[in-house]
């Protein structure tokens, strides 16, 4: 008999409602978009993320939910004192790498570093360990399949990077919706994708709610499985419109890019709230970490 969590009947919470796992990836947001198109002193700190956290943790504390925010260690460093604010706040703190490099460009031993060097700063900033990771735009793929090795032996013990979604060039398909074990020993923790009959369609991240509309998200997440994973950025609850800012020597190249970046961001800026609001009416909306240790728990008692 399979017994596999991913067999099991949907976890229902004792309001009836479903369980969604909720995260974020926290990153600024200036900082990618300024190094994306080659701008000078990128990695400054770019002047929203403090506005956009604020945002986002009042957002949930209205919903009453806690988040896993996968934190990178740039964004670390340049604003100490928020990484130290979401984890007073009772958030659970992961890992999204040090530098945003995709993984399947990197080496495993460049891969090791960069996880050390992540989890260096936020171990120090906060005095947590993650235990969790995400991969910089999911890009674990078919061509990495070393980097669940690689997590396993720096101690993570799940993974959150699976997304069938079809924008990911050789991405992974997960072996099942809900979260299941790797043959590396992490668990996996699949972002929520609705499989339907043609097409698959990512419902589960902030970015894709701006083209579709809530009630599909809402349909399509109740498709997705139990403890299927949401993902948002700090950056989509921002208040403000985004505006890259580039400093004076930028060529118009730069400046194109930087608005088409800003005109892609701002969509989905504009829709997030609302739709989150609406799944929190729908979900139970938990942390990764809870999760896991459910999943945990429930295999150690064993059949
Ligand atoms: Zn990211």
């Amino acid at each position: 008999m399979d017994r596999s969590p991913t067999s099991s009947a949907p976890v229902v919470a004792a309001d009836g409602r479903r369980t969604l796992l909720l995260s974020v990836d926290f990153e600024d947001w200036h900082q990618l978009v300024r190094r994306r198109v080659g701008a000078d002193r990128w990695e400054e700190p770019g002047p929203a993320l403090e506005r956009q956290t604020c945002a986002l943790l009042e957002l949930l504390d209205e919903l009453a939910a806690r988040a896993t925010f996968f934190v990178l260690g740039m964004a670390a460093r340049t604003h100490p004192e928020l990484l130290r604010t979401i984890a007073a706040a009772g958030h659970e703190i992961g890992c999204h790498g040090d530098a945003h490099i995709p993984v399947h460009t990197q080496t495993p031993h460049a891969f090791g570093a960069d996880l050390r060097a992540a989890r260096a700063t936020i171990e120090e900033l906060t005095g947590l360990r993650p235990v969790g990771y995400r991969a910089p735009a999911f890009s674990i793929t078919r061509d990495s399949p070393w980097a669940y090795d690689v997590l396993a032996a720096e101690g993570f013990e799940y993974d959150a990077s699976q997304h069938d979604t079809p924008r990911i060039r050789g991405r992974v398909v997960p072996a099942a919706i809900g979260p299941h074990r790797l043959k590396a020993g992490l668990w996996e923790f699949p972002v929520a994708v609705w499989r339907a009959p043609a097409m698959r369609i990512p419902v589960g991240g902030a970015s894709y709610w701006a083209t579709i509309p809530t009630a599909l998200v809402l349909h399509g997440l109740s498709r997705a499985g139990a403890m299927a994973g949401l993902y948002l950025h700090p950056y989509e609850l921002d208040p403000r419109p985004l505006r890259a800012q580039l400093s004076g020597g930028t060529s118009i190249t730069q400046r194109g890019h930087a608005a088409l970046r800003e005109a892609q961001r701002n969509l989905a800026r504009r829709r997030a709230p609302g739709v989150l609001r609406a799944i929190a009416g729908c979900y139970r909306l938990i942390t990764y970490g809870e999760a896991h240790a459910q999943l945990r728990d429930r295999a150690a008692a064993g059949p």
